[in-house]
């Protein structure tokens, strides 16, 4: 094995610090999706990797130190090559999964264990009056979905225990049988190809480490949310895989129609019915507003039926920033089905000025 501290370019009494960002750096720089197809690029970078898994645990730092090789304690019977990059105990996957956007499970020549990957997200739907959606609500929202075991904390293996280098792969999840002049690779079936055994099944989950559970998440939709709005909750999905990050969950709004506002965008559009002599001579209407109460809009005379007619800042609240849209009074013109015998009179004498 090569002197560890080399390959990351470090001093002997390197902080973990320093260790960690010098292997940053060279995992960025050597990282397979960087250089595809590039052989030495890949070995250079399991390179970086196995310095860094021995480097970065201070009990197999401290035993490379003191005796030149970590093979002391290797990774177990079969295991003699040293550390094998893919053991993630101890290995910094999820911030190289941040750093390559989770494509971290695409290195490779295949078969190795099973890399760190994203948990799913996960979509709910929760239901919010109209006016709940204009002042921002709080809501507990139950939500099924697969998590660490709480028994094992995702492990699989039963408390006190841990799972174990696979004897038959030595840990790499593959085992290669020659055939002639081949050599296949094939899943190590013994393990299945993660690498690690469990001999001590955890009760709860029986090994996979993972559950269904209901979680309660209290969520707080934020005043303005419309029909369809999403809102995204990092971290809150689904359990990542081997160490991977958990999937967001994104709480999908569905709001109730109001009886009195329809929603354009952030502003609200409200039907102010004026009598037909109203609409003729002007006046001013009472329009509701979205918080219960009023405001007088003045009905120029001679408004036609449909006119719009703008209150500013009295819409929707804007999702993002400060400040709401418009209330919009949408003039209906009422015409009587009926006529008293005074208003009759009244409009033929009109009828006929006009004439
Ligand atoms: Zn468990
Ligand atoms: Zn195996």
């Amino acid at each position: 094995m090569k002197n560890p501290y080399e390959t990351l370019g470090v001093a002997k009494n390197a902080s973990a610090d320093e260790i960690k960002k010098a292997y940053r750096k060279l995992a960025r720089r050597y990282h397979p999706d960087k250089n595809p197809g590039d052989a030495a690029a890949e070995e250079r970078f399991k390179e970086v990797q196995n310095a860094y898994d021995l480097l970065s645990e201070p009990e197999k730092r401290e035993q490379y130190d003191r005796f030149g090789s970590a093979n002391g304690r290797g990774p177990g019977p079969g295991g003699g090559g040293g550390f094998n990059w893919s053991t993630t105990e101890g290995v910094d996957f999820g911030d190289l999964t941040d750093l390559f956007g989770g494509m971290f499970g695409r290195f490779g020549g295949g078969g190795r264990p099973s890399p760190a990957e994203r948990g799913n997200d996960v979509e709910v739907q929760v239901n919010l009056s109209f006016e709940d959606a204009l002042e921002g609500a709080e809501v507990k929202i139950p939500v099924r979905l697969e998590v660490a075991c709480h028994t094992c904390h995702g492990s699989g293996a039963k408390p006190g225990t841990a799972p174990k280098v696979c004897p038959q792969c030595g840990g790499r999840g593959v085992i290669a049988e020659s055939q002639g002049f081949f050599a296949l690779s094939q899943p190590c079936p013994r393990c299945r190809g993660n690498g690690t055994i469990i001999e001590e099944p955890c009760p709860t989950c029986r090994g996979a480490g993972r559950e269904r559970r209901t979680k309660r998440y209290t969520v707080k939709i934020p005043a303005g949310v419309k029909d369809g709005s999403r809102i995204r909750l990092k971290g809150k999905g689904e359990a990542g895989w081997n160490g991977g990050p958990a999937g967001d969950l994104y709480v999908v709004t569905r709001v109730e129609p109001s009886k009195t506002f329809t929603r354009r965008g952030d502003d609200l559009l409200v039907d102010v019915h004026v009598p037909f002599t109203d609409a003729a001579l002007g006046t001013t209407a009472k329009v509701p507003t979205p918080d219960g109460g009023q405001v007088s809009v003045k009905i120029p005379s001679g408004s036609e039926d449909g006119k719009l007619l703008r209150v500013r800042g009295k819409g929707a609240p804007h999702l993002k920033g400060s400040g709401r849209g418009d209330l919009i009074a949408r003039v209906k013109i009422d015409v009587p089905k009926k006529l008293s015998k005074k208003e009759r009179e009244l409009l033929e004498q009109l009828k006929e000025a006009r004439t």
